[in-house]
């Protein structure tokens, strides 16, 4: 393996691939890439977004680099939690719907592929409700029309099946029996090995801001070199206003969110993901994910918290949402009151003004397209995200007014869930 004089590290004899990346990813295999080489796309951010954009790229038969500060799935990076939901439930939000199932059968396919079908876990997601409750009634109504396979269950049938909840005042539920939830982090460094696999250019790199003035004819990075390409695609999820603070400075809203771990009862097999599905109880803005790998039984709030910087964040868990999160534990969950604490988590959600993902070209440089504003729900339809923005790339077609620049505001109203 030797560095080339952009900072690129070539695998023996075949693809540029980095240095600091698992012994699988740096074993990418595919086309060499030049030093002096401008590429057809480059793509900045190998988190859920910018990895699938890469390998739906270079599928696409582009010549695509892909740059990260800190690699793929890292840490800080929002797709670097331990698990991330899957689900099909949106409310009416149809296209959410069907971007979750289009990226469930992509997800399942590549894991598949890079021998790592265990990263998705089709456990099952629960919608639980009370007796008006309007969101999952909505959602009810679109998975109905669109054909997702689901159930309606009662009140007393949730207490058959499950009897590790405690119901208190949910009256029913959707079952989606078909959704669960991906190992985060891990799924998105196989996609970053598969797309460098297939030839995708990788370099361990900070690229600098954006001068607003176009077209933009190559990326600078911090450590004074350049990489240029024909099209831009900036993929960098909460750090997006730091890459383009004069358009996205007061458009993209990266919050702490916390999520907590809680260690299981020895040899209880309740909680774990193949006795209890995902579960998810937006009236009270909590969901969690079972025990896997014996990791504990995850449960995180989803209300916004404050604004955060996800270079410097520290990312200790406050003593104060523990004891919100631990008071509603025993409630649902009474045999896991006196839980404890095995690991925290905290990270942040890159939202948009209403929860809509950004799709749409930088407004002053035209070869540069904005990616991200996943908004606390976006890791699931990376592929789908992924898909869509090679297409745009390759078409040049407008894209839908949902995903635009001008439909995010500067002030936040949440209107995706
Ligand atoms: C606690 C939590 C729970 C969540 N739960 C779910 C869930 O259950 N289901 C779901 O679907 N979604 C969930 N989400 C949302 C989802 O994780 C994100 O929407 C998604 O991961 C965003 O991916 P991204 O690629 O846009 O950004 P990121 O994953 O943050 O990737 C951006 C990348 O850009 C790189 N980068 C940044 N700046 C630069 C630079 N200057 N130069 C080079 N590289 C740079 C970073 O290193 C990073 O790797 C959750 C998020 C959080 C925080």
């Amino acid at each position: 393996m030797r560095t080339t004089r952009r900072g690129f590290v070539r695998a023996a004899g075949a693809g540029v691939v980095g240095a600091s990346l698992a012994p699988r990813l740096a074993r990418g295999q595919g086309p060499a890439v030049s030093t002096g080489r401008s590429f057809d796309v480059a793509v900045v951010g190998a988190g859920a977004f910018g990895a699938w954009t890469a390998w739906h790229l270079r599928r696409a038969g582009r010549s695509v680099a892909l740059i990260d500060a800190y690699g793929p799935g890292n840490a800080r990076a929002s797709s670097g939690g331990q698990t991330r939901v899957i689900r099909m439930g949106y409310g009416d939000q149809e296209v959410y719907t069907r971007w979750s199932l289009r990226s469930l059968a992509l997800w399942r396919e590549l894991l598949a592929k890079a021998g790592y079908p265990e990263r998705l876990q089709i456990s099952g997601v629960l919608w639980m409700a009370r007796e008006r409750d309007p969101l999952t009634t909505r959602t009810l109504e679109t998975l109905t029309r669109l054909g997702v396979r689901h159930e309606r269950l009662e009140r007393a049938a949730l207490q058959a099946r499950w009897p590790q909840i405690e119901l208190g005042p949910l009256t029913w539920a959707i079952h989606e029996p078909e959704s669960g939830f991906l190992e985060a982090f891990a799924a998105v460094q196989a996609v970053a090995e598969q797309a460098i696999g297939a030839g995708v250019a990788y370099r361990q790199a900070k690229v600098l801001p954006l001068l607003d003035k176009g077209p933009l004819g190559a990326l600078r990075t911090a450590d004074g070199e350049s990489v240029s390409a024909g099209t831009y695609v900036l993929a960098c999820g909460p750090w997006l206003p730091k890459l383009c603070p004069g358009v996205l400075g007061n458009r993209i809203f990266p919050t702490r969110q916390e999520v907590f771990y809680f260690g299981v009862p020895a040899g209880d097999r309740r909680f774990a993901s193949s006795s209890l599905p995902v579960w998810v109880d937006f009236a009270e803005e909590i969901y969690g994910i079972p025990d896997f790998k014996g990791r504990g039984f995850k449960v995180a709030p989803d209300r916004h918290g404050p604004l955060v910087d996800p270079d410097s964040l520290e990312r200790v868990a406050s003593p104060d949402t523990l004891a919100r999160v631990r008071e509603f534990v025993a409630r649902r969950f009474p045999a896991m009151k006196d839980a404890p604490l095995v690991a925290s988590e905290v990270c942040q959600y890159e939202n948009t003004s209403n929860g809509d993902f950004l799709i749409d070209r930088h407004p002053a440089l035209p070869n540069v397209w904005l990616v991200g504003g996943g908004s606390g729900h976006g890791f699931k339809h990376g592929p789908a995200v992924g898909e869509y923005v090679a297409a745009r790339v390759a078409d040049g077609a407008a894209v839908d007014a949902k995903f635009s620049l001008a439909t995010k505001q500067p002030v936040q109203d949440r209107q995706v869930f």
